[in-house]
Order: structure tokens, then sequence, then C-alpha cells
């Protein structure tokens, strides 16, 4: 007789009481689904893992959600933003370095100065490169025209984190105004994807308030969203953030790490060839937590090339690591992981996703 998580493994379709089964399993239980995942990402998108070039361009911000430690509110926080440069030297070592990709981050903003700076910093990363070096934004929400402008420029992806599918758990992470809005939020995600961009989304796992029905919809939503990329990682609180005051209703740690690893198994399962990524914040609670990541399906990984002297201003949350490492020993450290996890690194490959390039033939 089958067990009953390898029964629910063998359907085509998962649904969503399935989906909250297999979200709940807890080690060594939840050893089928990952190696379901790991299987699964075998054969859709091989064994290779791509990476991603970290460059974490300001930490200015004009919202103020209530989770996030480079709010607008969180006045301890020295603020700052690289300089032409600095981008440039960075987008270089990613080129030199063969990872064919980089990740531009960065706070929201949204005035045409910093449009238009993103543009032209865009315009020399292709001119530098000869085009040969992929460039994934994630500048939070802005109007279409920045986003077209951005993409003429020669950006290819877009990642923005919709942080839960539930509006009303969305409602409580973040203040009550026009800038914060649930509806907004979705409405960018869809235009992202209008503009052309290989479109990337995410949530938080693990949030106070949030329940286990929560994490299946958000699966559902990104298959419902036919979503092209996804990051995702356990919640982590930051002290200076309005929801640190509900620390003590949060589930152990090691559980949110636990939770996330099968959420990232069971995106792997429901969107076999999108891109996944394996998350610092994974690495936080766990040394190894990248690494079980690849095993559980992720494909991607992003070496920090932020200069050290901005790394501790741009703490998301409490305990990142890393930040003392420059780009080497990031880049070290992440080659070390894929090796122990059986994967390729797949230096000088864009690593597009395959969803992305199935959805436009
Ligand atoms: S989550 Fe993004 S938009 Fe919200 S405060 Fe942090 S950086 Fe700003």
């Amino acid at each position: 007789m089958l067990d009953p998580v390898e029964k629910i493994l063998q359907k085509e379709v998962l649904h969503k009481d399935e989906i909250i089964t297999l979200i709940q399993l807890k080690p060594p239980y939840n050893s089928l689904l990952h190696q379901k995942a790991s299987d699964v990402k075998e054969k859709s998108v091989g064994k290779v893992v791509y990476f991603r070039g970290l460059i974490e361009y300001s930490n200015r911000c004009s919202k103020s959600c209530y989770y996030c430690g480079i709010r607008s509110h969180n006045t301890l926080l020295k603020r700052y933003q690289l300089t032409d440069k600095e981008v440039i030297e960075a987008a270089n070592y990613a080129h030199q370095n063969r990872f064919a990709s980089i990740v531009i981050q960065s706070g929201e903003e949204s005035s045409q100065k910093f449009i238009t700076t993103i543009e032209r910093l865009l315009g020399e990363i292709r001119q530098l490169t000869n085009g040969e070096l992929h460039v994934t934004l994630s500048l939070g929400e802005q109007k279409e025209e920045a986003y077209r402008r951005w993409f003429d420029a020669g950006a290819q992806r877009y990642l923005l984190r919709i942080e839960t599918s539930n509006p009303e758990l969305y409602k409580r992470l973040h203040p009550v105004d026009k800038m914060h809005t649930y509806n907004r939020r979705l409405e960018t995600l869809s235009l992202i994807k209008k503009v052309g961009y290989q479109t990337g989304t995410g949530v938080m796992i693990g949030l106070p308030f949030q329940t286990v029905e929560d994490l299946a919809d958000d699966l559902i939503f990104f298959r419902e969203m036919d979503i092209d990329m996804a990051g995702m990682g356990p919640y982590i609180e930051h002290e200076e953030t309005p929801l640190f005051e509900y620390r003590n209703q949060l589930l152990p740690i090691q559980e949110r790490l636990e939770i996330s690893l099968n959420m990232v198994a069971l995106l792997r399962i429901m969107m076999p060839n999108i891109n996944i990524a394996a998350t610092t914040a994974m690495q936080t609670i766990d040394p190894q937590g990248r690494e079980r990541a690849l095993l559980a399906g992720a494909n991607v990984m992003m070496p920090n090339l932020t200069p050290l002297k901005y790394k501790e201003s741009y703490l998301l949350y409490n305990n990142k690591p890393g930040l003392e490492d420059d780009a080497e020993e990031s880049k070290e450290s992440m080659e070390e992981e894929i090796r122990r996890a059986g994967d390729k690194i797949g230096y000088g490959e864009w690593g597009n996703s395959r969803h992305y390039e199935l959805r436009i033939k």
C-alpha cells in the first residue's frame, strides 16, 4: 500500500487540501517531498544553479512596511546610495567572473532622478559588457513609464514580492494608506508582466497572523499568476519594526525554515520550469539552509556584490549572514554549497526562466 504522502505526490495537479498536508510535513517525513522536487528539478531545468550577483543599490525607501528593517520610519539607520562607479565595478566583477546576471535591488524611490539614474546605469552596463550581462531589477512599485524605460535600457527581469496573497493579512503588515495597498501591488505585478519582463514574486513564510491556508493560497496564487521566477523565505523579525511586538506569537525559527523548504519543494513540483531562489534568509537560520533549498528544488543563488562598507545598512531582518564577506568570499561559499548539493554552476549562462521562454513563444 502506498504511503499517503507518496499517493498525493503522484497526482498531476495538487489541490489546496493536499498542499496544506504537504506544507506541514516535518523532517524526516518531508524527505519524500524534497526528493520528488529534486527529481522534477533535474528533469525540467537540470541540476544547474545560476548566479545572480546581488547589488544592494540603496537603502532609501519612501515606504514603511511593518516588517522591514529599512522602512522610512527607522530613523536609526544611516542611509546610502552606491555611486555609479561602485555599481559599474560590481557589474564588472560579475561579468569577469562569468556570473552572466546581476540583480539591482533597493528601497522604493520613484523620483525622475532615480528613474533616470537607473536607466543610465543599465545603458552603461549593457555597453561595458556587450549586452552579455543580464539584469534583474527589484526596485519596488513604479509607473508603467519607468518599467518601459528600464526594459528598453536593458533590464530583462523584475522581482516584486507580493509578500502574502491574503489581502487581509497584507493590510496587517503595512500602513493603511494609498502607498501600501494590496490591489496596487497586484496591479503592478501584472503591469511588469505586460511590459515584457521575466516576472518574479515571492512571499514571507511564518509571519505573525499567517495560517497554513494562507501559505497554500500563496502557492496557488503563483500558479494562477503564471509567474516565471520566485524568491521566498522565512520571515525573520527585525527589532526596529512594528511587527517585532508580535515576536512571541511566531513559530519557532527552525519550523519556519522547514516550512519554507517544503514551500520551495512544492513550488518546484507545481511549476517545474520556473526559476526558484535559494534565499539568504534560509541561511540565517541554518548554515546549510541554502544548500538544503537546492536539494528541495531551488536553482538560483545570489552572491552579494554590495561593497562591504554598506552591507550593515541593508538589514531587512536581524542576523543577516555574510556581512563581513566580500564578493569573493560570498561567491566561494556559495560555490561550495552548490558542489555539496551535487549541482553544477551555470557559469556564463543567463539561466533565463524556461517558463518565460515557453510563455513568450
Ligand atoms: S519592504 Fe521594500 S518597500 Fe517596504 S519598507 Fe522595505 S524596502 Fe521599502
